[in-house]
């Protein structure tokens, strides 16, 4: 597949910003054209699973795919034959290697575990200029934010309350930004805050380091919120960028609220990339040159525009080495094919799917109330697990429902989780709080196969 240049990216981008429905359908069929046939020359995985298939077929004759039969075989699925899994893992290990780029060519990211089961996705240059044209052409230049030109000020100080500690997307975008200022003899504009930090402890450096830009998840920043109204937290941002969780209006106008600016929106995944970002009219607008969501009720049939979708198949155009074409992800949205005020061609979602419970424990000296990622993201780089849910079952009572990988030393493996699992809640001031670990299947919701990663149930 051809590569394409930053440069490139940003003007095929910004072109389609004015292509009609029709003409992003047409450009949506080429890319996936050339991404299938590519799958089928240097992926095994894929080239057996479209084996019995003509040689151009529609994107409804394509299988779909999930996620653990592709990662029990990551192997085959890569594209790049010089790939090896065993030097992967090892390169996600080694923490030394954060910001760098794996065979030189690659960058690294794990899930930050919204499923539970983890995942490990390789980008290649091309999905990493178009994601980055993306952001520019669609968050950053969209009237939602102009008017606020410091987002693009390399001095502007930033902040962002993020998953450290691993190969997250978000973290590793982070310090390659950082660095890419240092190099400029830019220092001192960007603070980073760990969603394992307690919340005292980040609401003391926010207010000493007053930023004008905040990045981070939606369920940290409603914490956050909520420290601004009690008048702990004392700082006057000038933009709110969320990303990586759902995003619910009520969610958004509490954040825009409390810090009187205004809260832009990124829909991402680690298999996807930028999925959808939010328009000045409120709304959710695929990225449909690049990434292709289709809606699908329980049994895999699609459902009509306007309609709540049990799951959906997610097609990645842009990512050349590890590809996802038709990928079933269980979060219900609902696809709006009607045109929007902002004048952008492309339908809007309403992503339904990730709403985990929020943690609330009682420690020594009253309520602490985390965002879930802070757990989802201390057990995900911990190889040996195949899927985990937690499970809050009181006040003072956490589990964690784990399903091993077959090779696996679950000692070793439950030894390392209990290790994480603790270290987050000391530091959280929770000492007090019971934690266990059970080999069980993740509980489901009752309609559907849909799961949730952490989750509250106080009825034991
Ligand atoms: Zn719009």
């Amino acid at each position: 597949m051809h590569t394409v240049t930053p440069q490139e990216a940003l003007q095929l981008v910004h072109e389609a910003d004015a292509l009609s429905r029709g003409a992003i359908a047409e450009l949506q069929k080429e890319r996936l054209t050339e991404l299938v046939a590519h799958a089928r020359t240097h992926s095994a995985f894929y080239r057996e699973k479209y084996a019995g298939l003509p040689e151009n077929p529609s994107l409804a004759a394509l299988p779909p795919v999930g996620k653990q039969e592709l990662t029990a075989r990551m192997q085959d699925w890569i594209t790049d034959p010089d790939f090896s899994e065993e030097a992967l893992v090892a390169f996600i290990r080694d923490m030394g290697t954060l910001g760098h780029l794996f065979m030189d060519k690659y960058s690294v990211s794990t899930t930050s575990g919204t499923t539970g089961e983890p995942l490990r996705m390789l980008r290649d240059s091309r999905h990493v200029n178009i994601n980055a044209a993306l952001l520019q052409d669609r968050l950053y230049n969209s009237p939602l934010l102009k008017n606020f030109p410091g987002i693009l000020d390399k001095r502007a100080k930033f902040a962002s309350v993020l998953a450290t500690g691993g190969h997250h997307a978000a973290f590793t975008a982070f310090e390659k930004r950082r660095a890419a200022l240092e190099a400029e003899g830019i220092t001192g504009t960007m603070e980073l805050l760990s969603i394992g930090e307690p919340v005292g402890e980040m609401v003391a450096r926010l207010n000493a380091f007053q930023p004008e830009i905040i990045t981070g998840y939606p369920s940290v920043l409603r914490v956050l919120a909520g420290e601004q109204q009690e008048g702990r937290l004392k700082i006057v941002p000038k933009v709110i960028l969320c990303s990586a969780e759902q995003l619910t209006d009520e969610t958004r106008l509490l954040i825009e609220d409390r810090f009187s600016c205004p809260v832009g929106n990124v829909f991402c995944s680690t298999e996807a990339g930028e999925v959808s970002i939010l328009c000045d009219h409120g709304r959710m607008h695929l990225n449909s040159d690049w990434i292709i969501v289709e809606p699908i009720d329980r049994d895999g049939n699609p459902v009509p525009p306007g309609t709540m979708s049990e799951a959906v198949l997610v097609t990645n155009l842009m990512n050349a080495v590890q590809p996802i074409i038709r990928y079933r992800v269980d979060d219900c949205v609902i696809l709006h094919e009607a045109p929007c005020e902002c004048g952008l061609p492309f339908p809007y979602v309403d992503i339904l799917g990730r709403t985990d419970d929020m943690p609330a424990f009682k420690g020594k000296s009253g309520t602490v109330r985390l965002s879930p990622i802070v757990f989802l993201n201390a057990v995900c780089d911990i190889a040996g697990i195949s899927i985990f849910q937690f499970i809050q079952l009181g006040p003072e009572t956490l589990t964690m429902r784990v399903q091993y990988l077959e090779d696996g030393d679950r000692e070793a493996v439950n030894r390392e989780i209990i290790q994480e699992v603790r270290k987050q809640l000391i530091g959280n001031g929770l000492e007090n709080v019971v934690f266990s670990i059970e080999e069980a299947e993740p509980r489901r919701a009752l309609r559907g196969k849909k799961m949730k990663a952490y989750i509250k149930d106080f009825s034991e």
